[in-house]
């Protein structure tokens, strides 16, 4: 689940405060100075999350399963835009098999107040399903996401294609 790689003074990727930090790199890809109570909470929502989520159902059952379609009618659905995508593909580093998402704690700021601004206000019992067109981006958009926004469902688009039912997005979150 995760890799500790040091622990030191430095500036946490979630408060911007500048005090101990752990360098720490999640198995879902998340990679980044926490500090103690940032890195408590993204281990936690790490643990806690459910298996079944919306994203994870979608994954193993064909795209036409007539009990997922008649789940999609009620999603709230938010793609993000181009640069949005954009700005996390530069962050992803590839090495091997292994790809980690480092960013600076001001993007990492930018791209979690851009999700803020369109889903924080909303009934978190409606599933919130974010589609990403680049399917190689859908883990490092969730493990950015997910300390924050635990009921958010991250899906790409490719997975959703064929769902007849599959609203017309809510809003398109930019940076
Ligand atoms: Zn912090």
């Amino acid at each position: 689940m995760l890799k500790i790689i040091d622990c030191r003074q430095g500036k946490c990727i979630w408060c911007l405060e500048t005090t101990e930090v752990v360098q720490a790199e999640f198995q879902d890809g998340l990679s980044g100075l926490l500090c103690k109570k940032h890195f408590w909470q993204a281990l936690k929502v790490r643990c806690d999350a459910k298996p079944k989520h919306v994203a994870e159902e979608v994954r193993r059952v064909p795209a036409l399963n007539a009990h997922i379609t008649r789940d999609a009618e009620n999603w709230r659905l938010f793609v993000p835009s181009e640069e949005y995508e954009a700005t996390v593909r530069r962050g992803v580093s590839r090495d091997g098999d292994a790809a980690v998402l480092s960013l600076t704690p001001e993007v990492t700021q930018d791209l979690l107040a851009a999700v803020r601004g369109e889903v924080s206000s909303l009934d978190t019992n409606v599933p919130l399903v974010l589609v990403v067109e680049d399917a190689s981006l859908r883990p490092f958009i969730r493990s950015l996401l997910v300390l924050e926004f635990p009921h958010l469902q991250i899906v790409a688009r490719r997975e959703v294609q064929g769902l007849a039912a599959l609203p017309v997005p809510t809003a398109t979150i930019t940076i």
